[in-house]
């Protein structure tokens, strides 16, 4: 069975869910390709155990994201088997683009595969797992930390191929938003805020926190909703952003199902919450009852002082 593992890289290095995707793909068996648009991450990608060949995808459609563009040039490559990405927003967009041009099924998120391609995902805001069975040829999307990552020491070859000339229009650049922060789905660690941070100027002592151990700031729906300073994509859950990084910190979140959705896989979850009775703790690893006015100026010292 062919499988064709797209890179997903994090400015201009290979993102380390490429090494997940390929530890998922060792399960299945059979002949890993990694295609590295962009070239980005290619020598890293060659040297993860388990990948058979890298094609590294070069061209200027590369120097943005544009689903479009990318799964034009990206499709011929992928084999007849398996093509897996990572579901990250632009990994679920390019997947969905690039089975529609081949013409077979998408399955997206997923949480679990085995070599019977029996695929587990969460659904339902995470109230229902659904389990589903590939017959031929699909492309699926893994959620990043929920498989084990393969080890370095391949030595895999690597085909350069200049794409230049396929795509007739092309994104050149995406201009990000002034002085905003690292996004929370490309984030492994995320300090959250709720309602109970009382005002948005609060949010600063979240980036305190988030400024030294580099994680992204995020936010509950109520945040969101109550104040403009605070934008939906920083919100969490059912209707905001799915994360899975390997430290979630609530601050001043009551745990509703729908924030528990987006983030209740993550590896390690630390609750702040002044009710001992919040349904946060009932998922949290590590609960400090606390308000955050307490908590945050003692976590932002100890931390600093690591
Ligand atoms: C269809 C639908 C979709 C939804 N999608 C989402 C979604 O994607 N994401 C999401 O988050 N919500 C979503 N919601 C909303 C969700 O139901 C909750 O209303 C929301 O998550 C509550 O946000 P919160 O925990 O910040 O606020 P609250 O529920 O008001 O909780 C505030 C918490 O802060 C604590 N607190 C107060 N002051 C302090 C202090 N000084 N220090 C420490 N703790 C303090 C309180 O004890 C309380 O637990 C959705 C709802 C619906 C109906």
């Amino acid at each position: 069975m062919d499988i064709t593992i797209i890179a997903e890289s994090n400015g201009n290095e290979l993102h380390p869910v490429t090494s997940q995707l390929v530890g998922a793909a060792s399960t299945l068996g059979g002949t890993v390709t990694v295609l590295c648009p962009g070239g980005i991450g290619e020598k890293e990608a060659s040297e993860i155990s388990g990948v058979a060949k890298v094609v590294s995808l070069k061209g200027d459609c590369f120097s943005s994201f544009d689903s479009g563009a990318w799964s034009h040039v990206m499709t011929p490559h992928c084999g007849d088997g398996i093509v897996m990405g990572s579901s990250s927003p632009s990994g679920r967009e390019l997947a969905a683009q690039i089975a529609s041009k081949m013409g077979v099924p998408v399955v997206q998120d997923l949480t679990g595969i085995d070599n019977g391609l029996m695929m587990t995902r969460s659904i339902y805001s995470g109230k229902a797992v659904e389990t589903s069975n590939a017959s031929g040829s699909c492309v699926i999307t893994l959620r990043q930390n929920a498989f084990e990552a393969a080890s370095l020491g391949g030595s895999a070859e690597v085909v350069t191929v200049d794409s230049s000339s396929e795509v007739s229009v092309a994104v050149k650049e995406a201009i990000a938003k002034a002085g905003e922060r690292l996004d929370v789905s490309e984030a492994d660690i995320i300090i959250s805020g709720g309602r109970g941070m009382g005002d948005p100027a609060n949010f600063s002592h979240l980036n305190e926190v988030a400024d030294i151990i580099g994680a992204a700031v995020g936010a509950s729906r109520a945040a969101v909703d109550s104040w403009d300073e605070i934008p939906h994509s920083m919100q969490v859950g059912q209707t905001g952003k799915t994360v899975n990084p390997s430290l979630y910190i609530a601050v001043g979140i009551s745990g509703a199902i729908q924030h528990l959705a987006g983030m209740r896989s993550s590896k390690y979850i630390v609750a702040i919450n002044k009710d001992p009775d919040a349904p946060i703790f009932g998922v949290a690893d590590y609960g400090i009852v606390a308000t955050w006015e307490e908590a945050l100026p003692s976590l932002r010292d100890e931390l600093a002082n690591l």
